[in-house]
């Protein structure tokens, strides 16, 4: 075995979720995401949970019901881990996830990804009732910013 010099990155020991913020796996918007809820929602500890399409699977139950069986059980699972179950739903534009999926959709991708995010939440107040805080974000492009602030979040719910 060769010498190679480990290593070592922190842990939080006893770290427990602020909130679990869902999003999309996208790379491009990772930072964005992290970022936006450090600063702006002030989430010291978020715990996500990234997965291609962020909540795409709520609009596609018909056609891949094991798909949202999985981000359920995800999101309850981390919620309960949570000091006080908070939640913050994110879906973006320019979404390769949703255009994948665009085939299932009778409506136009930027109002089925609305549409999916509210129903999301529904869907997860009615799962886990003591979960009174959901937030609902789309991330933005706005074309006419440098690349380095380009991203913006709008409030959905
Ligand atoms: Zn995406």
């Amino acid at each position: 075995m060769s010498q190679v010099e480990r290593k070592y990155y922190p842990f939080h020991d006893g770290v427990k979720p602020d909130a679990i913020v869902v999003h999309c796996s996208d790379p491009r918007f990772q930072d964005a995401f992290r970022l936006f809820s450090q600063e702006e929602l002030k989430i010291e500890h978020p715990a996500p949970i990234v997965l291609p399409g962020s909540v795409s699977s709520v609009g596609v139950d018909f056609a891949m019901p094991k798909h949202l069986k999985t981000l359920k059980d995800q999101v309850e699972f981390m919620l309960r881990a949570g000091k006080e179950p908070k939640l913050v739903l994110i879906n973006h534009e320019d979404c390769k996830a949703y255009e994948k999926l665009r085939g299932f959709f009778k409506k136009a991708i930027h109002n089925q990804q609305a549409d999916d995010l509210v129903k999301a939440a529904g869907l997860f107040k009615k799962l886990v009732p003591a979960l009174t805080h959901v937030r609902v974000y789309m991330a933005r492009l706005d074309p006419n910013q440098p690349i380095e602030k380009r991203v913006y979040f709008e409030k959905i719910v």
